[in-house]
């Protein structure tokens, strides 16, 4: 068997034990300490944005998001439902409703004309939606000037979930930093990694400085411990910020790579009809996390599942675009506003390797399966 080709796995630079052990040799392998400092500064300034706020996950930077806004039992929050589960579950840690939009088929994230739809019937029924979360897919940016106007008409405050989107820009302006929140992910198969990590960022100090204090158990001024919040325990630890650090030297470089691996999909598949990229157009500069494609089988004569299997035989994993929220069991009875997009997507598309880690070898053995798959050879 040949070995394992993964979606998207680690990248280390080798910087990262530098950091690491610098925390080992000053003892700061308590949480906090210089690595989270300079973490975040580094990310702020790499992003263009005043302040960032080291956490445990991007899950727990989107649950504080909502806090921040006064999210609670009851209140309505309008979600992307083309995405991965973690953008939806915080607004149900915090008693609240996920209302779930679809995509539109040009940047394959949240359809301006439906967030509208859905912001007026909800306001029909009486209730103002407390917040949007919009997602930049695969890290391609959302229609950002249409939603944030929509977003300000009726007043209603974003939360840019770019999880799968660091580097990538629209406009010439970093994904995150559009809305009053943004947040970011640093699992093990984003671009780059603390191994698990996350970051809250914002324009607004107020928002960071709060997120720091509820993230550090919510701990008033005083010698003995006194709470006068629910405080939570998210905060990024030093050992891990180390991580983050040297990760964070080579993220232009892995956005290289990652966007090469895009290339060499496309000019693989040049010519091949019934295969759609999802592809940046004007103003939109995606970090090309994972390249996405869609399969029309009445055209190709392969299903997504063909594809996947087919690799899967040689050992290269693939996976199923997301399934979307409104799909999921778990959500079942959420409101949606939908309009097929992401069903389609769902189950015509698919991931290819992404890895910024990728040899050239892999990217043999990938295009030499996909070409038997789909009977070129
Ligand atoms: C990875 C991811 C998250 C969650 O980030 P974690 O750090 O794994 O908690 C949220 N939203 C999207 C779209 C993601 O891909």
């Amino acid at each position: 068997m040949n070995s394992k080709i993964w979606l998207s796995s680690p990248h280390m630079s080798g910087n990262e034990l530098k950091y690491v052990n610098e925390a080992f040799e000053t003892n700061w392998v308590a949480p906090l300490g210089p690595n989270v400092n300079a973490f975040e500064n580094e990310l702020a300034q790499y992003l263009g944005i005043k302040n960032c706020a080291a956490l445990v996950s991007g899950t727990a930077a989107i649950h504080l998001a909502l806090i921040l806004l006064s999210v609670n039992q009851g209140d309505e929050v309008i979600c992307q439902s083309f995405t991965f589960s973690a953008t939806a579950n915080p607004i149900i840690y915090q008693g609240a409703t996920p209302v779930f939009v679809d995509s539109e088929s040009e940047t394959w994230n949240m359809d301006p004309e439906l967030l509208e739809k859905a912001i007026k019937e909800r306001l029909r029924k009486g209730k103002k939606p407390k917040a949007i979360i919009v997602v930049h897919l695969y890290g391609m940016p959302a229609k950002m000037d249409e939603i944030m106007s929509i977003a300000e008409r009726y007043e209603i405050p974003i939360i840019e979930d770019a999880a799968e989107a660091l580097g990538s820009k629209y406009k010439d302006k970093f994904c995150g930093t559009f809305g009053c929140m943004g947040i970011l992910s640093f699992n093990g198969n984003k671009i780059i990694t603390t191994s698990g990590g996350g970051a809250l960022i914002s324009n607004n100090n107020d928002f960071i400085q709060k997120a720091r204090f509820l993230a550090t158990q919510a701990r008033d001024n005083a010698p003995h411990y006194q709470h006068s919040h629910i405080g939570y325990n998210y905060r990024m630890s030093n050992v891990v910020a180390g991580i983050g650090r040297g990760q964070l030297e080579v993220l232009n470089l892995r956005i290289e790579q990652r966007r090469a691996n895009n290339k060499f999909y496309r000019e693989m598949l040049d010519g091949k009809r019934g295969i759609t990229f999802h592809t940046e157009t004007t103003n939109r500069f995606s970090n090309y996390w994972l390249t996405s494609i869609i399969i029309e089988p009445e055209i190709t004569g392969i299903t997504r599942e063909d594809l996947r299997l087919g690799l899967e035989a040689d050992n290269i994993e693939s996976r199923p675009l997301w399934k979307p929220m409104h799909l999921q069991p778990v959500f079942s009875g959420a409101p949606a506003y939908t309009n097929g997009f992401s069903e389609h997507a769902f189950e015509n598309g698919l991931c290819l390797p992404s890895g910024s880690n990728l040899t050239n070898d892999d990217k043999r053995r990938i295009a030499n399966q996909i070409r038997k798959i789909l009977k070129w050879n």
